[in-house]
């Protein structure tokens, strides 16, 4: 069986800029590139996981979000097959639910999709919604410190089962020490 890592996209791999619209806006956090790199050659297939209520509430267009995904693989330059597979939840918050985070649907959907051993899948991600999604599809979550919370406040608000990084490097160079 396959593993995966399931990351979120603003926060956790780029500078999150709330209702992100414009690919100009698009910001790599630095180390993600090593990190990615670092995972890829660790064997994982890598997910995108993005919540971006922003079209469910008419703020954009999920053509802009693919275009911001688009200018985030160019700032990558892994290769524009990075990702096995994307997925972007347009709900807001006060629309009924079928993708967006904390729903595990779409890592549950991928698990079976491409046989991925949940023992060995990860969701990463800057908020509690992401932690959820991870911990509700039976995978492991990480939370990274570059997004909504810093270190403290992450502390605080420890969700049980979760890890903590400061960054997706951090995290990548954790999973390659075994
Ligand atoms: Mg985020």
């Amino acid at each position: 069986m396959k593993k995966a890592l399931f990351l979120d996209r603003d926060g956790t791999l780029i500078i999150d800029k709330h209702y992100l619209a414009d690919p100009a806006g698009v910001e790599l956090i630095p180390g993600v590139i090593t990190g990615l790199q670092r995972a890829r050659e660790l064997g994982f297939l890598l997910f995108l996981f993005t919540n971006q209520s922003g079209i469910g509430r008419g703020y954009h267009t999920l053509a802009d979000a693919e275009a911001c995904n688009r200018r985030m693989l160019e700032l990558l330059g892994l290769g524009d097959e990075l990702f096995t597979d994307i997925c972007i939840a347009p709900e807001s918050s006060d629309q009924p639910v079928e993708f967006r985070k904390p729903s595990p649907r779409f890592i549950h959907d991928s698990m079976t999709m491409h046989a991925l051993d949940p023992a060995q899948c990860w969701m990463v991600g800057d908020r509690e919604s992401d932690i959820e999604a991870g911990l509700n599809a039976g995978i492991h979550a990480a939370a990274v410190c570059t997004g909504k919370y810093d270190q403290a406040t992450w502390q605080e608000k420890f969700i049980p089962g979760m890890k903590l990084f400061s960054n997706f490097a951090e995290f990548a160079e954790w999973l390659a020490a075994g």
